[in-house]
């Protein structure tokens, strides 16, 4: 009931507090997520731009409440990352990728490779040690994971990362850097870090066909990245123009709602059973 008489602050404070009590529910939650075996993976295909083949997919977490529902990652993620829980989240992700890319081979199925998202919580001296488990648990060559990272990760300790990724990448793995663009961008992290792909953000994509300065962006991206031996991928392709677009301009990957949606595992496995037909 609305006592009469008090400021209109309170209606706000209320309001807050909501939204602080929902958060902590969304902890709460969180902590029992990989317990009910509520997350999921979903799997969107990368294709080649020179003649459309397909060459691998990123891994897309999912979270599927039992009384709200899909939970988005753009959501959950941040709450994860700030509570540490992203380190036990992530630590699924990469094994159940891992599982996931061994069934698709013992179904004599061509998965490529797998593309997994990394938090900055997750670039611990550990990371080495559950990559290498990951990928001899389920037999797997370097080659089949790639790890994609912001550049806004690379802000926070430089050498420690360094090392890490430098090993990493040495024994075979690949790096993307993520979202290019969009973060505090550097170029010098370009040639100080080891990254095989660069990805061009879909905000770059977007606007590309009506605007000569996002256009004149994206080729001077592309070129940069070639200069440094470095692939492109690009993001959020959505249409038929965007893709021949960027397909002049010289990027190397396509990825988005045009080609296709991150897919479940079953749908990815019905996907991938066509593309061993063709
Ligand atoms: P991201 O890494 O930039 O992933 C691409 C996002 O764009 C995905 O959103 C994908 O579904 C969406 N997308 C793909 N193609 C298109 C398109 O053509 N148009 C549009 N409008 N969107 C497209 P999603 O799945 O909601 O993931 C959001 C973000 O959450 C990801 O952005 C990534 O930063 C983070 N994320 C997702 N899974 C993981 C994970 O396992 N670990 C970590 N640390 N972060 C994750
Ligand atoms: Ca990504
Ligand atoms: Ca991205
Ligand atoms: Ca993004």
């Amino acid at each position: 009931a609305k006592k009469p008489g008090r400021p209109p602050i309170c209606f706000f404070t209320a309001e807050m507090n909501a939204q602080v009590h929902e958060r902590l529910r969304l902890e709460q939650d969180l902590n029992k997520v990989l317990a009910r075996g509520e997350l999921q993976l979903a799997f969107q295909p990368i294709f080649r731009a020179e003649d459309g083949a397909y060459v691998g997919a990123e891994v897309l977490l999912r979270w599927l409440h039992p009384e709200r529902g899909f939970i988005s990652p753009t959501t959950f993620i941040p709450l994860a990352e700030s509570t540490g829980q992203i380190v036990a989240i992530g630590e699924w992700v990469l094994r159940e990728a891992g599982r996931q890319l061994r069934r698709w081979l013992n179904a004599g199925l061509a998965p490529g490779y797998l593309a997994v998202n990394l938090s900055r919580v997750q670039l611990r001296e550990d990371l080495e040690q559950l990559i290498r488990s990951v990928l001899h648990d389920n037999a797997l060559p370097p080659q089949a994971l790639e790890l994609e990272i912001t550049e806004n990760i690379l802000l926070d300790d430089h050498q420690q990362i360094n090392a890490v990724l430098g090993r990493l990448h040495g024994q075979g793995l690949r790096f993307s850097l993520d979202d290019f663009g969009t973060g505090y961008s550097s170029l010098s992290y370009l040639r100080r870090f080891s990254f095989d792909t660069l990805k061009i953000d879909r905000s770059f994509v977007a606007p590309l066909c009506d605007d000569a300065e996002a256009a004149a962006l994206v080729r001077a991206i592309v070129a940069m990245a070639h200069s440094l031996s470095l692939k492109v991928i690009a993001e959020g392709v959505e249409t038929r123009a965007q893709l021949e677009f960027l397909q002049a301009l010289g990027c190397d990957y396509m990825q988005g709602y045009l080609l296709s949606r991150p897919l479940d595992a079953e749908h990815f496995t019905t996907l991938l059973t066509r593309f061993a037909r063709e």
